[in-house]
């Protein structure tokens, strides 16, 4: 049993009394290694789940109270399974709210339980602390009711509590990685049938480092929305429903008769669904400076096509291109500051990340998190003997 572990099992305790017949779910946060701003054009995403997680230790208290103590926040809060209302004055509670909320929208019987949540995935930093919450509730749920639900419709139904619950209009990637994610292996996944591929993805000799800038821009929600409504005019006008069923030939032929930022953004849009189906051949081929060169050309288009870097994530990428070791490096997520990820030999990382702190910190005033991963496995149970 892991530290986390017997940690949890200890608050657990310390609040109920005792830890014995209590059950530990966990469920980790992500990073897109490349395929970005394609998943609500139905495009490819190649997500990994990153060595941080979020464990709920649970045990049922024969009511239809949820009890919840939250060891991060250091404060505990509940529910009644017969009256869940969005909490104004609590934010985390939500997420554990919002699954109970959808289940029982699909009909699920469920059963109050005592929770301690305990994590270690940075909040708010892009790595997808909340459908980590969201899938380690679902987990604590299921293993507390004993009802049966697919991987894939649990994925969905944590999707759709943060979209309807929480109010946060985010796509699949992030709670389906959060699910399916094997050891070693990147999720390829197809957004538009759901279907995925498991990648391996050779971290013998190389790994993932994340680096996050510290900066979020105010903008980025308009942006977001921006781009999506012009993803959407350019497939129009080039007569498909999604930019995926525009092919690079169909592209080139078209675009003269879009307005040049939609041309723009439908270029990037195009262009990395091909980089991503051309990355994930190079990481089964176990050619990490393809695969590298496809990260690269990936962040370059962002930063010009699809206008969503920002100085920080562009001084970022730079630095980390400039050092001994680096296949490749790119902004990760929405974009206007967030994280960079950045495929590294794994002989030259630690070298890699202390050096990256120390330049990038030179150059903005910034501290940046800098965090090293394996490709990580899904949620589940977590061992508690
Ligand atoms: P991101 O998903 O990028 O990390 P979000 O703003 O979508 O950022 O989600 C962050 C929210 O998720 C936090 O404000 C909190 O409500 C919830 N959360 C994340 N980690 C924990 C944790 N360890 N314990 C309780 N709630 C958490
Ligand atoms: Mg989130």
């Amino acid at each position: 049993m892991s530290e986390r572990v017997e940690k949890v099992l200890a608050s657990f305790a310390e609040r109920y009394g005792d830890a014995t017949g209590v059950t530990v779910v966990r469920a980790p946060g992500r990073v897109n290694i490349i395929g970005e701003h394609t998943d609500y054009n139905g495009g490819f995403v190649m997500p990994i789940a990153i060595e941080r997680d979020i464990m709920i230790a649970c045990r049922p208290n024969g009511s239809m109270q949820v009890d919840l103590y939250s060891v991060d926040f250091g404060e505990s809060n509940g529910f009644s399974l017969d009256n869940i209302r969005f909490n104004q004055s609590c934010q985390w509670v939500n997420y554990p709210q919002g699954v109970a909320h959808c289940l029982l929208e699909k009909g699920f019987d469920l059963k109050g339980f005592d929770g301690v949540v305990q994590g270690n995935v940075p909040l708010a930093s892009g790595l997808s602390s909340s459908a980590a919450c969201e899938v380690a509730s679902a987990l604590a749920f299921k293993a507390m009711s004993g009802f049966d639900i697919g991987d894939t419709d649990l994925a969905l139904l944590c999707q759709r509590a943060e979209n309807t619950f929480v109010g946060v209009n985010c796509g699949i990637m992030d709670q389906y990685v959060s699910v399916f994610a094997q050891p070693g292996c990147a999720v390829f996944l197809d957004c538009k049938d759901l279907r995925h591929e498991d990648v391996p993805l050779g971290t013998k000799e190389a790994t993932f480092v994340v680096c996050n800038t510290m900066v979020k821009r105010e903008l980025s929600g308009s942006e977001y929305n921006t781009r999506r409504q012009q993803c959407e005019e350019a497939a129009k006008a080039m007569d498909a429903a999604l930019l995926r069923d525009v092919s690079p030939e169909t592209f080139e032929a078209e675009c003269g008769k879009l307005p040049e930022d939609v041309r723009k953004r439908a270029r990037h849009v195009i262009s990395e669904d091909e980089r991503t189906l051309r990355a994930v051949a190079a990481f089964k081929a176990g050619d990490l400076a393809a695969a590298g060169k496809e990260m690269n050309d990936s962040h370059d288009s962002l930063r010009d096509d699809y206008e969503v870097s920002c100085r920080e994530l562009d001084i970022m990428v730079d630095i980390a291109r400039g050092l001994p070791g680096t296949y490749g490096a790119r902004m990760t997520g929405a974009g206007f500051g967030g994280c960079t990820v950045n495929l590294v030999a794994a002989d030259k990382a630690d070298a890699f990340c202390a050096e990256i702190a120390k330049r990038y910190k030179a150059e903005t005033g910034l501290n940046p998190m800098v965090l090293s991963t394996e490709p990580c496995g899904g949620a589940g149970r977590v061992e508690t003997r």
